[in-house]
């Protein structure tokens, strides 16, 4: 093997490993080099683990809460170490498939920790590698807090959960963005305690407001506990539980917590002429946006940044693109909400809770809020519809099959005002 590629990419989560099969498809010579297991936070330790836990959880649920629709399922039980076995394997047979992916393509993966040395130069084993092009897709930690560092058993990251073997009884999570959420969701499925404090105002604080207090409403009838506007002073950590005090003098026991504080990118030598894309950029720290950026670099495919959908998943998922309401200044826009209830779909699957909310300017939509079942799915039509500019019209002529949740985008359109 000579050291000279027309690609040098450190790092193989979603930034990475679609930056060298792009490269690769059109016949560059790429090499990869990964510290630790291939795909990365979101393949290993991120979005995959976590929905399929999520994915055992809301069946179980669905099944623990069916008597609605004539279906009893007496003595209705998990046992945690299959569901974190299938997780296991699930993440092994996606990672054996990106592997085989690469090897298919003629990338050379080098599993070893890397340096960029210049902009044209990585350092690994002892060894020079010269790239035409650098590029520096190293991810992101969890953010840890000065006084309540990590200990990976009574003060766990994301990273400790996804490793539990047994569940305990009670927990408190700090924060809750789309990870405090999720985990909030799953651990509550499978009869933990969950506590959740949110130093903002509300839950999940990047998402419109009314989505926010949606989610407190349906944590309320969840029996999720949550206290908001509230931050925590100290963890004391007891031989085998934690006792967490929140600034309204609280204190709150658990057998552990979990910080889900947020990630910071990791540390990597900036060098220019080297590009940054993924979660080290420090930007929209999100699977499909690392993945766009790397489309961007290597194919010459350009997204709109600002068109970035955002999923919170679980039951009802939660999904979010463009403009929330407080963002917008009052009498600019028009606004049109339905409850998801009002769909006849949403009747036949017994999934009421939730909304859909469509905010518009000049004619076209700038911004789509939407608590349901299929919420994910049914926003991309949205992303699709503001990516192409569609007028109010154009998609009030778009024929939605019924009974859907897509037919809600037309219901909420047809009440615009
Ligand atoms: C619990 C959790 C759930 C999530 N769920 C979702 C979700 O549902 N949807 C979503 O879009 N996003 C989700 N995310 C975020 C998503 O995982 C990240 O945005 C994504 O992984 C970022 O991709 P990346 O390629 O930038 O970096 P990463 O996936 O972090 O990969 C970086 C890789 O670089 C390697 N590396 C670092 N330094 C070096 C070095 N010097 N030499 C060699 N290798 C190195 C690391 O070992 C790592 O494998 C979740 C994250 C977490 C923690």
């Amino acid at each position: 093997m000579d050291n000279v590629f027309d690609y040098g990419i450190i790092g193989s989560g979603p930034a990475g490993y679609t930056a060298a099969l792009t490269a690769a498809s059109v016949g560059k010579k790429v090499i990869l080099f990964e510290k630790d297991l291939i795909g990365g936070v979101c393949l290993n330790r991120g979005c995959i683990p976590t929905k399929t836990m999520l994915h055992s959880a809301e069946i179980f649920n669905e099944i623990c809460n069916s008597s609605d629709m004539g279906i009893y399922a007496d003595n209705c039980r998990i046992d945690f170490a299959e569901i974190a076995e299938r997780k296991r394997a699930v993440v092994d047979k996606l990672r054996n498939g990106l592997e085989r992916s690469f090897k298919n393509s003629g990338i050379v993966v080098i599993n070893t920790e890397a340096k960029i040395i210049d902009k044209n130069t990585i350092a690994a084993d002892g060894q020079d590698y010269k790239c035409q092009e650098i590029i520096a897709a190293v991810g992101s930690s969890p953010r840890v807090i000065k006084g309540m560092e990590y200990d990976h058993k009574l003060i766990l990251s994301s990273d400790d959960v996804l490793n539990f073997d047994k569940l305990p009884k009670s927990i408190v999570i700090v924060g809750s963005g789309a990870i405090g959420i999720e985990f909030s969701r799953i651990l509550k499925s499978f009869g933990v305690k969950v506590t959740v404090i949110e130093i903002a105002e509300n839950l999940l604080p990047l998402a419109d407001v009314e989505v926010s207090k949606r989610v407190e409403r349906l944590f309320k009838s969840q029996e999720i506990e949550f206290y908001t506007g509230i931050s925590v002073e100290k963890i004391e950590k007891l031989e085998n539980s934690v006792e967490v005090y929140i600034s309204n003098g609280k204190i709150i026991e658990a057998d552990c917590t979990l910080l889900a504080v947020g990630r910071v990118p990791n540390e990597v030598e900036k060098i220019e002429g080297v590009t940054y894309i993924g979660d080290v950029a420090g930007s929209v720290q999100l699977a499909h946006f690392a993945s766009k950026q790397a489309l961007e670099k290597v194919a010459g495919i350009p997204f709109d940044k600002n068109l970035v959908p955002s999923v919170v998943y679980g039951s009802p998922e939660i999904a979010w693109v463009g403009k929330r309401e407080q963002d917008l200044e009052f009498g600019t826009y028009q606004k049109a909400m339905i409850p998801i209830s009002a769909l006849a779909k949403s009747q036949c699957d017994n999934a009421l809770d939730g909304m859909m909310k469509i905010l518009v300017q000049e004619n076209k939509v700038v911004g789509a809020h939407i608590v349901s079942r299929e919420a994910s799915s049914l926003l991309q039509q949205l992303v699709i519809a503001m990516q192409a500019e569609l007028t109010v019209e154009r998609l009030k002529a778009v024929c939605f099959a019924h009974p859907t949740y897509s037919e809600g985008i037309l219901e909420c359109l047809m009440r615009l005002k």
